[in-house]
């Protein structure tokens, strides 16, 4: 439905003169007077004013008179059925003044400036046809605006109110809040915004604002808790036509009211462009909108079900498609790539696991074999090994490094950061350590394994090392003389030449985008590869996300381990929670101190990390012995740290969230997670992991200063459940409806109609994109055509994106 059309903006004037007649004229019907709206709309509206110049200089009855003038004029156009919002025929709009493709170039949509096509490429926005699929987050209900009089606790209710007074409060220690009145000529109704002061500046006193969101009680008192607001400034006209109106993605300097045009003039221009690439017996057998219909309800949905039913046909698209991609790139793998055959001595590996202090779990045994299984194989393998946090996935992927190296080649492990590629080098080290005594270089290490007759060296290769350092590295590896590299993802840039790869392990997979992993297979001849993941995401999920890899799954914690116990603290109870902390370090143990998050920068964040080390030092632990660790240190000292922390000599560790992978100290026993309402439930988790590593009982704090509604349930689900794949469960119940796939850890591109909690559409797509691609690979048939065109298309954003 045109919002921007002529006719609907008459309709809109018409309205807003009756209610003038109905006010007595008083030019109060607008905000900011009539003048404004007539001088946004003039173009538009300038055939149809007459005369007249400035409303506001007119008396009233100069108004009475004018208006009735207008409306006469007014009601020779054509009615304004588009802008109720009831028909949904689109593709007839008026003729357009030039004709306009979607793959134009933004600077070709008509009245558009050049600083708002600006921000929009920012946006990533570039062609009309890209506007089109800008869809809204969520929609104001302006059908529905309650007065205040009317709230109903417990109820979801838009209203439409002026700020009475707005203020930020300090609710705790560091924490910000904004309170604010607000009102109608009903009545008054407070609402709170935990730790956002900013929304303090924003609505200053008398100006008017839409709030949405869920009314909850406070002393009896209904009260919006952290709702959707938005200033009505300049969009009063919105009212009028008693809508859902779209609100959008948007930065900082792009108002919703110019996103709201300018995507309605891409969508007037090229809706009928759109072509239905979903096979027509498809669609009905499914039955999904149709293409058209779909975008034009999601944008302007006529109802909430109309909204549902574009939303689940345009998720459905987009998993389709992801669908395809990820099982035409598992086929391609398998078709094309040749591994390389290792020939496992399983005797060697039995030798080895024989030589560590422990017994692997029933877990760890199964998914070790069937790795061992995929090695010998011809084709490449393509493997997830995923595990809790804690389940001992190092030690798997340890042994089958060894195997391979065993087998005559060298391996690879790729580690999301610095800190977590040295961690490894020394770990590694540590479990060969038990098969020989070591000799050590300074970026090497190696080992005496009997089996082999000879030393296995590993080796460190990062992007920090020294020139010097690293040329030598590079040449050791290209001589063959590393049989185990250990490295961030430097490895995998230009100029690192392994001439016998045969597995390469990922590790925190999640880090890693999906077309980061092609890139490594198409090094040279194709590696096996291995993927461990600790995100604990449904299997459903991970199937979904990571389609093209076999998984194995490490679905128990060795034996012996306490589970840990997790507190959610108050700031009230802040020294007690110290307390606590010295009590365990007297003990013998040690702990972690992780800093609030503080989202400006790494420097910031740093920066905080060092003023709460230096506070807890004198104030509050001048007598233990505290660490620091943060991102802005050089490679040297983190390095020190940890040697200090692992070894004892650091009784608590401050740390900005580095902390977050792959650290293992068995000795650390409690983890204070300051500010932990910051956090969401699987980084909170990803924290715990990082006690509880050794004999010892373990515990997890979660310290917070005020905690509102949805940050107090995630604590309560953190401390309530230990298991980390039910924790995810719970946090797609939590997230629910509104939250889009977590696929920025998938390195796919970002899915803006479907949900984690997609589940039925996702089979659906994944089952319909198997049967396309068994029956017609190519997208040769009739009926496959324009699905091959789309699917082109999105395959080449998918290469764009990984460039
Ligand atoms: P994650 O799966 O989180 O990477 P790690 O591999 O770091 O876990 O293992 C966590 C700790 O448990 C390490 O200290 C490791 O040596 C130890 N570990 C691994 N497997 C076992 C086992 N079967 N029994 C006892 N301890 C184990
Ligand atoms: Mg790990």
């Amino acid at each position: 439905p045109p919002m921007g059309s002529d006719a609907s903006k008459s309709g809109v004037l018409a309205d807003i003169l009756s209610r003038e007649r109905a006010t007595g004229f008083q030019d109060k019907t607008v905000i900011g007077g009539l003048d404004r709206f007539v001088q946004r709309w003039s173009d538009e509206l300038a055939p149809l004013l007459g005369e007249i110049t400035s409303y506001s200089i007119l008396t009233p009855r100069q108004r009475e008179r004018w208006a009735a003038s207008a409306l006469d004029r007014l009601s020779g156009l054509p009615a304004s059925d588009v802008e109720g919002g009831k028909s949904t025929r689109v593709t007839a709009s008026r003729p357009q003044r030039r004709s306009l493709s979607k793959e134009d170039g933004l600077d070709r949509l008509p009245r558009v400036g050049a600083q708002t096509i600006a921000r929009l490429k920012r946006m990533g926005l570039e062609r009309v046809g890209d506007l089109i699929y800008h869809f809204p987050n969520r929609h104001n209900d302006f059908a529905n605006v309650t007065k205040v009089s009317q709230l109903r606790p417990g109820e979801q209710h838009t209203i439409v109110v002026t700020v009475w007074e707005a203020s930020g409060t300090a609710t705790g220690r560091r924490r910000k809040s904004t309170q604010a009145v607000l009102g109608d000529e009903t009545g008054n109704v407070r609402a709170v915004w935990f730790n956002q002061p900013w929304v303090a500046r924003e609505l200053r006193p008398g100006t008017e604002v839409v709030i949405s969101g869920k009314v909850g009680v406070f002393r009896g008192q209904p009260v919006f808790e952290s709702p959707e607001h938005e200033l009505l400034e300049g969009q009063r006209e919105l009212l009028h036509t008693g809508r859902l109106v779209p609100v959008y993605p948007s930065t900082e300097r792009l108002t919703q009211r110019t996103l709201r045009r300018t995507v309605k003039r891409a969508l007037d221009a090229c809706l009928d462009q759109l072509v239905d690439f979903l096979p027509d017996e498809l669609r009905r057998r499914t039955g999904l909108m149709h293409l058209q219909e779909a975008v034009v309800q999601a944008h302007y949905p006529e109802s909430e079900q109309t909204w549902n039913a574009a939303r689940r046909r345009l998720a459905f698209d987009e998993l389709l498609l992801m669908q395809l991609a990820i099982l035409q790139r598992k086929r391609a793998w398998q078709e094309e790539g040749r591994g390389p055959v290792i020939e496992v001595d399983r005797s060697a590996v039995r030798k080895f696991l024989g030589s560590l202090d422990f017994e692997l779990t029933a877990a760890q045994i199964r998914s070790l074999d069937e790795i061992l299984e995929d090695l010998p194989r011809a084709a490449p393998m393509g493997r997830l090994l995923q595990g809790d946090v804690g389940s001992g996935k190092t030690v798997v992927a340890v042994a089958a490094k060894l195997a391979a190296v065993i087998g005559g080649y060298q391996t690879a492990l790729m580690a999301p950061t610095e800190i977590l590629a040295e961690q490894h080098f020394i770990n590694v080290s540590g479990l060969l350590a038990g098969s020989g005594g070591p000799s050590e270089g300074e970026y090497t290490i190696s080992h005496e394994v009997p089996s082999l007759g000879r030393p296995v060296t590993v080796g460190l290769l990062l992007g920090s090392l020294p020139k010097r350092a690293k040329e030598e590295m590079h040449e050791k590896i290209a001589l063959g003389e590393i049989d185990i590299v250990i490295g961030t993802h430097a490895l995998i840039q230009a100029g690192v030449d392994i001439p016998r790869l045969g597995l390469v392990v990922v590790d925190e997979q999640h880090r890693f985008g999906v077309m980061q992993r092609g890139a490594l297979r198409d090094k040279g001849e194709r590696p096996h590869l291995l993927a461990m993941s600790a995100t604990p995401i449904p299997r459903s999920l991970a199937l979904t996300l990571y389609g093209d890899l076999d998984i194995s799954v490490i679905d128990e914690l060795p034996a012996g381990r306490l589970p840990i116990r997790t507190r959610w603290v108050e700031a009230s109870r802040r020294e007690a929670a110290y307390e606590f902390v010295r009590k365990q370090v007297a003990t013998g143990r040690q702990a972690f101190i992780v800093c609030p998050l503080v989202e400006e920068s790494e420097a910031i964040q740093s920066r905080a990390a060092v003023k709460e080390h230096d506070r807890l030092s004198t104030a509050v632990f001048p007598d233990l012995s505290l660490g620091l660790l943060h991102g802005r240190m050089s490679l040297g000292e983190k390095e020190r740290v940890m040697e200090m922390f692992k070894g004892g000599e650091i009784d608590v560790l401050i740390s900005t969230p580095v902390v977050e992978v792959g650290i293992d100290v068995p000795n650390a026993t409690v983890m204070l997670i300051d500010g932990a309402d910051r956090f969401g439930l699987a980084q909170l988790h990803q924290f715990r992991g990082r006690v509880g590593r050794g004999a010892h009982q373990s515990y997890c704090l979660l310290l917070t200063d005020a905690a509102g509604g949805d940050a107090r349930e995630r604590l309560k689900i953190v401390e309530r459940v230990g298991d980390g794949f039910r924790l995810a469960e719970e946090d797609l119940r939590l997230r629910g409806p509104g939250d889009r796939m977590g696929t920025r850890q998938s390195g796919l591109p970002d899915l803006r109609m479907a949900r984690v909690t997609d589940q039925d559409i996702l089979r659906l797509a994944r089952r319909e994109a198997a049967k396309i691609l068994a029956a017609d690979p190519g997208f040769h048939r009739e009926e496959h055509r324009p699905l091959g065109e789309a699917f082109r298309a999105y395959s080449a954003d998918l290469t764009d994106e990984a460039s």
